[in-house]
């Protein structure tokens, strides 16, 4: 049974079509990525998913609840959490108070957070810390975070609330190729520990191909291929887009997320 169901999805904007007729669909435990030319729709697409944006007609159903039309609230408490791409965790706590804010606040006790969150799931927003590699830097205020770290920061307080579907705006940008890799090493990690499906966009195509179950490639709003990466490296549509023959105007590799 698939966890996210895309259905005919399109959202205009004046005379642009930035999704037009999208359709696929994310299992639970996939790590699917999401690319395509900037301007290509791919972040009009997430915004649809989290509810910033309403979409003008199509479904957006998980595990069969239809998202089109619910509040970016509702939606992230039906389990789809996000990570951002300029992540601002609150730099007067320390690394772990941040997680435990997020614990307590998925426990929805945040009316009395401040005096709780010294000691409240300590124990469990240490595992989480552990798990992004990230159990060092604890009890550092998180403004002496390097900014890689504030990444694993930003990734373990959206697994804090324990989400179905996870999706990742650009969760390298900024990076170093090594430390690049180690988050999406630990975002696989988290994908196979939890069981959660991730989205992604990428402009990093080590990073899509070296990691991604799936890639869905957008081009001027339509859906132009998915597969595995075999399948998308060989995809000439793709290779026009990608790799230089193609006409489309910008048209060139990748640009950051909320470009
Ligand atoms: P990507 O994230 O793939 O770069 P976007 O989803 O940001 O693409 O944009 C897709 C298209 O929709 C682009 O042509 C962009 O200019 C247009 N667009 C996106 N958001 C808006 C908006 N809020 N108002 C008008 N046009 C928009
Ligand atoms: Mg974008």
């Amino acid at each position: 049974m698939n966890l996210l169901e895309i259905s005919s999805l399109s959202k205009a904007f004046g005379g642009v079509n930035a999704n037009e007729d999208v359709s696929f669909s994310l299992k639970p435990g996939e790590l699917l990525a999401l690319i395509g030319p900037n301007g290509a729709g791919k972040s009009t697409l997430f915004n649809m998913i989290n509810g910033q944006l309403r979409a003008d007609s199509g479904s957006i159903k998980l595990e069969g609840q239809e998202l089109v039309g619910l509040a970016p609230r509702a939606i992230w408490r039906l389990g789809v959490g996000r990570t951002f791409q300029v992540a601002q965790p609150f730099s007067s706590m320390t690394t772990i108070e941040n997680v435990q804010t997020a614990l307590l606040s998925r426990d929805r006790k945040l009316f009395n957070l401040w005096r709780n969150a010294a000691d409240h799931h300590r124990d469990e927003a240490l595992d989480l810390l552990q798990q992004v590699q990230l159990a060092e830097q604890a009890d550092r205020p998180c403004n002496a975070l390097a900014y890689g770290d504030v990444k694993r920061l930003d990734l373990a307080i959206a697994m804090a609330h324990r989400p179905r579907l996870l999706l990742m705006d650009e969760p390298t940008a900024g990076m170093a190729p090594r430390e690049r890799n180690d988050i999406m090493a630990l975002t696989r990690a988290l994908v196979v520990r939890h069981h959660v499906a991730v989205l992604f966009t990428e402009h990093s195509m080590d990073a899509v191909f070296g990691y991604a179950d799936r890639i869905v490639v957008l081009a001027r709003g339509r859906l132009i291929a998915q597969g595995t990466p075999q399948e998308i490296r060989e995809n000439q549509k793709v290779a026009e887009i990608y790799f230089g023959t193609s006409t489309l105007p910008g048209g060139k590799l990748d640009t950051p997320f909320d470009a």
